[in-house]
């Protein structure tokens, strides 16, 4: 997750630029600017594209553009110690997978979101559904057991090559919790 901050671009621009396109990585973002009087000229903050506040930073996640707030992993970002194959992890993990995809992130997953969207005719869109319900199944577990996986697990599940991916239906990884090891 990449930030960017108004200061990184201190001076650059123009009073009264109503938008600035930024590029990072290879992929191009337009940003609002909205701008602020203050005691000695004028000063601009981001504008949220989601909740259209003004910020003075904002969150890249792939093709995701946000303020703090409108990231659902803002509830999480106070905690440090990132377990490997823990809550934290995971929650990373489906944040990543869903982007790829642009799907909006809802916790707690549930695949029945998705049965009227027209990408679920794509392949790819199902495997992603599939490999989001099986992480928010290991998610449960790592916050109501402590549980966290060995990568070789989560692996598999990312690559919806897990045995139990194709054993069990959507249905059921939703409703049972799965011993995934
Ligand atoms: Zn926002």
């Amino acid at each position: 997750m990449k930030i960017i901050n108004t200061s990184t671009l201190k001076g650059m621009i123009e009073p009264g630029t109503k938008n600035i396109k930024v590029k990072i990585g290879d992929k191009l973002y337009t940003i609002d600017l909205s701008w602020q009087k203050t005691g000695y000229g004028q000063r601009y903050f981001f504008v949220c594209p989601i909740c259209n506040k003004r910020y003075s930073d904002l969150h890249i996640e792939g093709k995701t553009l946000k303020c703090r707030n409108c990231s659902p992993m803002n509830k999480y970002w106070g905690i440090q110690n990132s377990t490997k194959g823990g809550f934290i992890d995971i929650t990373y993990r489906m944040l990543r997978v869903a982007d790829k995809q642009d799907i909006k992130l809802k916790f707690p997953f549930d695949y029945t979101d998705f049965l009227f969207d027209e990408r679920e005719r794509k392949k790819d869109f199902r495997k992603t559904i599939r490999v989001l319900q099986a992480l928010e199944n290991m998610r449960v577990q790592t916050i109501f057991y402590k549980t966290t996986y060995p990568a070789k697990i989560i692996r598999l599940v990312l690559d919806d090559e897990h045995p139990f991916m194709v054993n069990y239906s959507l249905q059921d990884i939703k409703k049972y919790l799965i011993r995934w090891y």
